[in-house]
């Protein structure tokens, strides 16, 4: 089985390839000389997930399976959501993203929080969504240096330390795009 994952990320499509057994091969973007930028225009993030599997497969023929993540404030209505990237602004800055994020909960108690990812498989025809959640809340004050985005103001549930404290194998184990992402492959273990 070729499944194309829409990312240009090399870590990501590494990882997910040395989880599945040598009969399911992943293709990048790259492989398939796709340079262009996908659209992510939609207005939730299983919309944004299933555009960009959808444009892969109309344009390029091929399986394909896409994520998209969002961070969810619940005393902000679900924002900052799908447009977690460009919080702040188009300049994409995960320290400005943070700094408006903690500025619009300065005087909130309710700092419950979740990171959602979902990702779109385009198989045989056929669309899956796969979902993964990790609960939390936001901190006072940045802490830690690992991960990225929003991870220095994320502290999981049951832990006290942010994701940018936690160890990568944690953050994987309990988080959001772990948890989806295994789904994706109990799923395509059974397709085979
Ligand atoms: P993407 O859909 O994976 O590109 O994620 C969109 C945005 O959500 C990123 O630019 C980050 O700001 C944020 N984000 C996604 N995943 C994480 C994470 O694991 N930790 C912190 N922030 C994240």
């Amino acid at each position: 089985m070729q499944l194309v994952f829409a990312s240009n990320n090399k870590n990501k499509i590494f990882e997910i390839q040395s989880i599945l057994p040598d009969t399911i091969q992943i293709l990048s973007l790259e492989d398939i000389g796709c340079h262009e930028e996908i659209p992510e225009t939609a207005n939730t993030i299983e919309g944004n997930a299933i555009l960009k599997a959808n444009y892969v497969t109309a344009n390029y023929g091929y399986d394909c399976f896409a994520d998209d993540t969002g961070l969810e404030v619940e005393a902000l209505n679900g924002e900052p959501g799908v447009y977690s990237a460009r919080y702040a602004g188009e300049q994409r800055d995960s320290d400005d993203n943070m700094t408006k994020l903690l500025d619009a909960l300065a005087n909130e108690s309710n700092r419950k929080a979740q990171f959602k990812t979902v990702i779109a498989l385009n198989l045989n025809g056929e669309q899956f969504l796969f979902t993964g959640i990790a609960e939390g809340q936001i901190t006072l004050a940045k802490s830690g240096n690992q991960g990225f985005g929003y991870d220095p103001i994320f502290q999981p549930l049951g832990f006290k330390e942010t994701f940018a404290q936690l160890p990568l194998e944690i953050k994987n184990k309990i988080g959001h795009r772990g948890k989806a992402t295994q789904k994706l492959i109990d799923f395509l273990k059974t397709e085979q």
